[in-house]
C-alpha cells in the first residue's frame, strides 16, 4: 500500500491546514523538541483507525482536537486524511475501482468521530480492515514511533510474533476469524435458547 500524502487540519498542534507529500520509501522526520514529530506519526495512526485515546497520548478521544494557545481559541473538530496510490488494484472489493483513495477521519466535539473514503461514509471496521490486509495500520510496525525500538528488542516472544503477523499481513484474517468466533457464539447462545422453548412445547 502506497501513502502519498498526509493532510491534518485542527489535529494537535496542526491547527492550520498542513499538507505533507510522502515520498516512496522510508521517511524519517526530524525537528526541534516539542515541534510536532510524534503528533505527525499519530495522526497517521489515527486516520488508519486508532482507538486507543492512550496510544494518542490523550485520555479521551476529543483531546486528538487543538486545545487551544495563547493567541488562538480551540477548534471544534479535527480532521485527518490520507491518500493511498490504489494503481495496483491491490485495495479490498469496496475500494478497488478507486485509483486513488482518499481516506478521511474527522471528530467532532460532542459528537464523535467518523469516516469517508472518496467522499462516501464508511464504518470505521471497513477502514481498519482495508489498512490490515494491506500489512499496515495503527499498530503497524512500519511506523515507528520514539522508544519503540527498545521496546521491541526488550519485548517477549509473543509480542515480536503479533509483530511479524502483521508484517505478513495476516492481521486482517485475525480480526475475521475473532468476528466469526463472536458470531459463531451468538448463534449457538441463540439455538440454545430454541431448544429452550422446544422443550417447554413439548
Ligand atoms: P519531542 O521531540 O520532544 O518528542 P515532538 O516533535 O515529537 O517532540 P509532539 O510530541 O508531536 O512533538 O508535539 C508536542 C506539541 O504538541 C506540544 O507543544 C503540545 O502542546 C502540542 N499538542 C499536543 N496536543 C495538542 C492539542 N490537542 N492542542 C494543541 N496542541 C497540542
Amino acid at each position: 500500500m502506497i501513502l502519498t500524502k498526509l493532510r491534518l487540519h485542527g489535529f494537535k498542534s496542526f491547527v492550520d491546514p498542513t499538507e505533507l507529500h510522502i515520498a516512496p520509501g522510508l521517511t524519517g522526520v526530524v525537528g526541534p523538541n516539542g515541534c510536532g514529530k510524534s503528533n505527525l506519526l499519530e495522526a497517521l495512526r489515527w486516520v488508519m483507525g486508532e482507538t486507543s485515546a492512550k496510544s494518542m497520548r490523550g485520555s479521551g478521544m476529543e483531546d486528538v482536537i487543538f486545545a487551544g494557545a495563547a493567541t488562538r481559541p480551540a477548534r471544534h473538530f479535527a480532521e485527518v486524511s490520507l491518500s493511498i496510490d490504489n494503481s495496483a488494484r491491490r485495495a479490498p472489493a469496496a475500494f478497488n475501482r478507486y485509483e486513488t483513495l482518499d481516506v478521511i477521519r474527522r471528530i467532532t466535539r460532542d459528537a464523535g468521530s467518523a469516516f469517508k473514503a472518496n467522499g462516501d461514509d464508511v464504518r470505521a471496521r471497513d477502514i481498519r480492515m482495508l489498512f490490515a490486509d494491506a500489512a499496515t495500520g495503527a499498530h503497524s510496525p512500519a511506523l515507528v514511533r520514539q522508544g519503540q525500538i527498545s521496546e521491541l528488542i526488550n519485548a517477549k516472544p509473543t509480542a515480536r510474533r503479533s509483530i511479524l503477523e502483521d508484517a505478513a499481513g495476516i492481521g486482517g484474517l485475525y480480526q475475521r476469524r475473532h468476528e466469526a468466533e463472536l458470531k459463531l457464539n451468538a448463534a449457538e447462545t441463540n439455538l440454545g435458547r430454541v431448544a429452550d422453548v422446544i422443550e417447554q412445547l413439548d
